[in-house]
């Protein structure tokens, strides 16, 4: 029988999902048994996107730049302590000799190939495929894991149909069409398993959706086969009201927007990749968050209902460089401001706050990677002034930007802080400002104590 809705229907799927596990859902065997538990205990068919093990994408991070840096013996090490964490995990979760040498052979193949790039000069595509090994061992251990309790599933390759095109955009059709033809291959399974994070290039070389991609593989995995809802499974209980890492007395928001998610998630609130929303907010798909390790709280679902006034969340950006353009002949002049852009559209930099006067213009950035470049661009227009290190602090809610005392509450809270920059009315729902990184905690918790804990 096939359970997949025809991907010729525009509804989505009736009883399909697309649930994802991040890094400490899957960071232990303890956690790792307490999945299968849950998805064991799911009827409804299933797609389920595993993150690494929480600590080995920026371990494999580790290694590639030491391997970069031409330092193979330094990364040997950090590769055999690695490889000894995974036989430790295999030996505490499989239970049969069977298994424990499945696991043991699988984790011998990984850490031969990563040990293959410390004897060879060392590519920008090969530490893509260092990067990968986290996905692919974790999604073969657990795919083992369900094997050895008699879990029926079958484990997908994400490298089969996860792809993105000379942009670096994800490849809607390819995807459909590769993913569709994965799952007609087994039309009897209920339960699939795949990686997140990893895909192909337009060059069909290993690459990935960028840190935290899990989340974005998994409403493009929902997209593509018109899943009822995409659950993002984690280590909190929702989406909070402002960064746990900074504030303490935060609170998960029982209900978001699409746009509001969006927002937040694309503003540094790292509990969703940036991309995560638009694709599902566009196929009107519900993304659900909960917390693997207490599956009984209510967690936040993020959909097109209306959620009521207010600020719902505070997020914070870091890395940001803010560069002013000061110009005589800015004055009065058309077309300055297209002359400034196709700089930026030139170097692939997208650019974030942007706010002018009559003779400047003030914008940020927070990719750096052709920074030296643009500024000797943008130096035919004027002079060039930058500051790096700053911090975009954003207030999220439905209309707050048309709410009238909201603003003048935001800056009333901050009022201590420099501001650099401010944003208000791009977005409804949106009112940024750009202040030193040194204040974010600050600025954070001040409008926590204002707008959430009064
Ligand atoms: P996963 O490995 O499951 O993808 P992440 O570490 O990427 O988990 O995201 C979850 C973490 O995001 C939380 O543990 C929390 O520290 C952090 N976080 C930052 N902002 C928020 C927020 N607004 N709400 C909830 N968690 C947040
Ligand atoms: N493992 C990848 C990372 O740590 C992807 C993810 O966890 O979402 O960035
Ligand atoms: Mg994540």
């Amino acid at each position: 029988m096939r359970i997949f809705a025809e991907h010729s229907s525009s509804s989505n799927s009736p009883d399909l999902k697309v649930m994802k596990f991040g890094g400490t859902s899957v960071g232990s065997p303890e956690n790792i048994r307490l999945v299968a538990r849950l998805l064991a205990g799911t009827n409804e068919p299933l797609i389920v996107v595993l993150s690494a093990m929480a600590g080995t994408t920026n371990t494999l991070v580790e290694i590639a730049g030491l391997l970069e840096k031409g330092n193979p013996a330094e990364a040997n090490v950090r590769i055999n302590a690695l490889e000894h964490h995974y036989k430790t995990v295999v030996s505490s979760l499989f239970e049969t000799a069977g298994y424990r040498e499945k696991g043991s052979e699988m984790i011998r193949n990984h850490f031969t190939y990563l040990r293959s790039f410390t004897h060879d000069l060392f590519t920008a595509n090969e530490i893509k495929c260092v990067l990968a090994q986290g996905e692919l061992i974790s999604s073969a251990l657990f795919q083992f894991h369900l094997e050895e309790k008699k879990i029926p599933s079958v484990l997908l390759q994400a490298l089969n149909f996860m792809r993105i095109d000379r942009e670096q955009e994800p490849d809607q059709y390819y995807i459909r069409e590769n993913l569709d033809r994965e799952l007609d291959n087994q039309p009897d399974c209920k339960l699939f398993i795949t990686q997140g994070f990893i895909c192909r290039n337009a060059y069909g070389e290993i690459d990935n959706l960028r840190r935290g991609g899990s989340d974005f593989s998994a409403s493009l995995i929902g997209v593509a086969v018109h899943a009822n809802e995409v659950v993002i499974w984690t280590d909190i209980d929702g989406f909070h009201d402002n960064d746990p890492r900074y504030v303490e007395n935060t609170h998960p928001i029982a209900e978001l927007s699409f746009d509001e998610a969006a927002e937040l998630a694309y503003f540094g609130a790292k509990i969703l990749h940036p991309s995560t929303i638009l694709p599902a907010k566009v196929a009107g798909i519900p993304v659900i968050i909960k917390n693997t390790m207490n599956p009984a709280a209510r967690g936040s679902a993020i959909t097109d209902k209306p959620t009521g006034k207010g600020v719902k969340a505070i997020a914070a950006k870091d890395g940001i460089t803010a560069i002013r353009i000061k110009s005589g002949r800015m004055l009065l002049a058309y077309g300055f401001m297209r002359k400034v852009f196709e700089i930026f559209e030139l170097y692939k930099t997208p650019i974030d706050m942007i706010t002018t006067s009559e003779i400047s213009v003030s914008l940020t950035i927070d990719n750096l990677a052709f920074f030296p470049q643009i500024v000797e661009d943008l130096k035919h227009y004027g002079t060039v002034e930058a500051d790096h290190d700053q911090t975009i602090i954003c207030a999220v809610g439905e209309g707050i930007a048309s709410e009238s005392n909201i603003a003048s509450e935001l800056f009333n809270a901050i009022s201590d802080i420099h501001v650099r920059m401010i944003s208000y009315g791009g977005s409804q729902n949106n009112i940024s400002v750009l202040i030193p990184s040194a204040f974010k905690k600050q600025a954070l918790n001040a409008l926590s104590a204002h707008f959430f804990n009064h």
